[in-house]
């Protein structure tokens, strides 16, 4: 999970440069911060955790900046916004194609890297002439800590089976 973030995180670096460049956008410090910070999450952060990441090193920016600047790193492709059943929008650094895991307990979105996944092709019959850019399959279901939690000693309940900061306590 770590090698994941470390190439994640140093991947965005050059690819948001290259990005920028083409797209006549400034690297400012604010986007390059808040690039960082989603990179170095796998948890498919909102804009408030995001803006509780940075606000000590970003000083005066504002929650509204951090939605600004996540919604242009969508717009230019290099980060995605994910479905998921709460209305808050949700970020994920990692463009490539992945799917999801979502808890409908705590709202925990966790990646699913799974080859079968990545390959289909629907009925033509049934795609009505639609063109498919992209998917990504969300399964809904209870996470790991939300199905255990009753059952572990607060010890053991610390041992989250990702290394992510668990929303569900
Ligand atoms: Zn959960
Ligand atoms: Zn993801």
């Amino acid at each position: 999970m770590k090698d994941n973030l470390q190439y994640i995180r140093d991947a965005k670096r050059s690819e948001f440069e290259t990005v920028c460049r083409n797209n006549g956008l400034a690297l400012t410090i604010q986007r390059r911060t808040i690039l960082d910070a989603l990179a170095l999450r796998n948890d498919h952060p909102t804009v408030d955790q995001i803006y509780e990441d940075i606000k000590e090193n970003l000083k005066g920016v504002s929650r509204t900046t951090v939605y600004r600047v996540l919604e242009t790193f969508v717009s230019i492709g290099i980060a995605k916004k994910i479905s998921n059943p709460e209305s808050k929008a949700r970020f994920d650094a990692d463009t490539r194609r992945h799917h999801h895991l979502t808890c409908i307990k705590c709202g925990k979105v966790l990646d699913l890297y799974d080859p079968a996944l990545d390959n289909l092709v629907p009925n033509a019959g049934s795609l009505r002439e639609f063109n498919i850019i992209d998917y990504s399959i969300t399964f809904n279901g209870i996470c790991a800590c939300c199905r255990d939690r009753h059952h572990l000693s607060p010890e053991q309940d610390r041992s989250c089976p990702v290394d992510t900061v668990c929303s569900c306590k």
